[in-house]
């Protein structure tokens, strides 16, 4: 967001509250017990917002970050955090000189990039710290098993590469029987005893959230776990884990009241005509906000700690929810996302409505809604 944006007013505000995440870090760094923590901070921080998330996960004690470009390690960078950050994804080639300047951990998975990194670190008379991905069956990047090793002894061979970790990822692994991750976990451990390993002081990573929930094992000498830190934990998850909370809270202010008479199309298409005369509420975020379309006629708001449905298309900016019978007024607070008195609205909740997933849902709200860290 542009510095300062968030003092002038606006009729809807995201608020995070740091205490909870900085929380659900502590539960997370208590359940893996002595493994380092990285807390992935890509898409913005899984829309929590980079900066500020970054911030408060390194006071609460995380060991690195990761990102999944260079330009997001650069905004760290430049918002003066000083912690490493390891870039997941490939590298392109216009991007080394900029990567190994900025001191980001470069995710290395074939000769030919491995060849390209120590080719400019050679010109720049630099070193690069590197991470060796290996690909246990999510086919996206990572050297397979079989060429990792011959990849390591290149990179070890290398004056230019310091050797920081070996990781691969895993492709399923939100529930503890999960037998893709097991083979993965199995797989991973079984390269990782090849001699070329013994007495190299290497990081070994596989466990994203549900690995780190599930997967003890998997646990090694660092965990990655995103979608848990920012305060979802599956329903299988342990007894550790159970104080996980979310953080985000989306609100706005009722910005229009009206009585509407039965048989009254509302919104784009009318695709909700009034069954009986209702009262019916405008509420100003729509899909331009990342409040996604889909919910139309779906999703639930909180006004006055009741539950009331959105009726009609949700619009660019507004969209419109009937209150019935219900009591509201213009500027009354209206929980999008959260709790409000004894009731909330889950994000995944509206993540089934909308035949998404969570982490779609956070990662799509953008920069014109004001986000409110409350520390
Ligand atoms: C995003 C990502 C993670 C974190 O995944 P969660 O499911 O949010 O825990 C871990 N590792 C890699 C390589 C990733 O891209």
């Amino acid at each position: 967001m542009i510095q300062g944006m968030d003092l002038y007013p606006h009729p809807a505000k995201i608020e995070i509250d740091l205490q909870q995440f900085k929380k659900n870090i502590g539960i997370i760094r208590k359940h893996i017990g002595k493994a380092k923590f990285c807390l992935p901070v890509k898409a913005n921080a899984y829309g929590h917002g980079l900066i500020e998330m970054s911030k408060a996960a390194v006071e609460a004690g995380v060991d690195s970050l990761a990102v999944s470009c260079l330009l997001e390690g650069i905004w760290l960078r430049k918002a003066g955090i000083p912690t490493p950050i390891l870039v997941f994804g490939a590298i392109h080639e216009d991007q080394v000189e900029d990567l190994i300047d900025w001191d980001l951990e470069v995710a290395i998975a074939s000769k030919y990039k491995s060849e390209l990194v120590a080719d400019i670190c050679r010109r720049l008379g630099k070193k690069c710290r590197v991470h060796l991905e290996v690909d246990t069956g999510m086919q996206r990047t990572g050297v397979r098993p079989a060429t990792g090793v011959e990849l390591f002894r290149h990179l070890k061979a290398h004056p230019f590469f310091e050797i920081v970790g070996i990781y691969s990822h895993l492709a399923s692994a939100e529930h503890p029987n999960d037998l893709i991750a097991q083979k993965q976990i199995d797989q991973f451990i079984e390269f990782l005893k090849h001699p070329v390993f013994r007495d190299y002081p290497i990081v070994r990573h596989i466990a994203n959230s549900g690995g780190t929930a599930h997967f003890p094992h998997s646990h090694l000498d660092m965990v990655r776990p995103g979608i848990l830190a920012f305060g979802f934990a599956d329903s299988h998850a342990p007894d550790s884990l159970r104080e996980i909370a979310p953080c985000f809270t989306l609100k706005a202010k009722v910005s229009y009241f009206k009585v509407v008479p039965k048989g009254s199309g509302i919104s784009y298409g009318h695709t909700f005509v009034t069954p009986k005369q209702t009262r019916v509420v405008t509420i100003p975020v729509g899909y331009g906000d990342g409040y996604r379309r889909s919910l139309s006629n779906k999703g639930s708001v909180l006004i006055r700690g009741k539950k009331y449905p959105i009726v009609g298309t949700i619009c660019m900016d507004q969209f419109m929810v009937d209150i019935g019978d219900g009591e509201a007024y213009v500027g009354d607070e209206v929980v999008l996302i959260g709790k409000q008195g004894n009731e909330s609205v889950d994000l995944r909740e509206l993540a089934r409505l909308s035949d998404s997933i969570v982490y779609e849902i956070l990662c799509l709200f953008n920069e014109r809604i004001p986000r409110i860290y409350k520390s």
